[in-house]
This record gives C-alpha cells, sequence and structure tokens, in this order.
C-alpha cells in the first residue's frame, strides 16, 4: 500500500471498516511511513475527540496512546486470524487425507468387484 492509498483509508480504519488484506497493508504501511503516522494521529485524534464531545463518555484521553493501542490490537487480531486459517487449511488438508484414505480402503474393492462383472459381462458377449 502506497501513500495515497493509506491516507485514503484513514477515515475507514478510524470507523473499523477496512477488510483484512486492507489492514494487512495499512498496518505495514503506518509503521513504516512516519508521514502517514502523523496524518493518521491527526485525523484519529480528531475523530476521538468528536465522538467523545457527542456522546459525552468518559474514555482515554490520552489518544496518541489509545491509537498506538488499537493499531496494536487490530496487529494481533490479524495474527490471531491467520493461526485460525492455517488451523482450518491443516484441518481441511487432514479431512482431505482421510478422505482419500476412505475412498482408497472402501471403494476400490467395489470398482475391483465391478470390473470383474464387467470382464464376465464382456468374455459372454464374445
Ligand atoms: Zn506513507
Amino acid at each position: 500500500m502506497n501513500c495515497d492509498d493509506t491516507i485514503k483509508c484513514i477515515e475507514r480504519f478510524v470507523n473499523h471498516d477496512l477488510t483484512s488484506r486492507e489492514m494487512e497493508g495499512f498496518l505495514d504501511h503506518v509503521e513504516e511511513c512516519s508521514a502517514c503516522y502523523e496524518e493518521l494521529e491527526i485525523y484519529y485524534t480528531v475523530a476521538v475527540t468528536m465522538n467523545y464531545l457527542e456522546k459525552n463518555v468518559d474514555g482515554n484521553y490520552n489518544i496518541p496512546l489509545r491509537l498506538k493501542e488499537h493499531l496494536s490490537q487490530e496487529r494481533q487480531r490479524l495474527q490471531r486470524q491467520k493461526i485460525f486459517r492455517y488451523c482450518i487449511a491443516v484441518l481441511l488438508g487432514i479431512l482431505g487425507a482421510c478422505l482419500i484414505w476412505f475412498l482408497f480402503s472402501m471403494h476400490i474393492p467395489v470398482v475391483q468387484i465391478f470390473m470383474q462383472f464387467g470382464a464376465q459381462l464382456f468374455s459372454v458377449i464374445e
């Protein structure tokens, strides 16, 4: 993700509206690019302050720290999601191997019986 794309994603980041793929590119970029991080911090500060004022709620007023926590939580969420997907892939691999094993152990004798039956049919026809 480049600077232009990152700047366009800031509002959606604040509104929790980025896809996982966009979030990963966004996090990678703002961790490396200080200009975009500053832009994010300004937007985030304004958005969080407006939210506090609108809803009149108490909260963490150390907004730069809150942004760092938010970024860290999103990174952790992505990592958990990757681990979950990896586990699902491994599980599907194991299920696939079991299915293949099942088909070989259960259906090949059936196939052989059909082939023998077919061979007998051919011998009768000839
Ligand atoms: Zn940038």
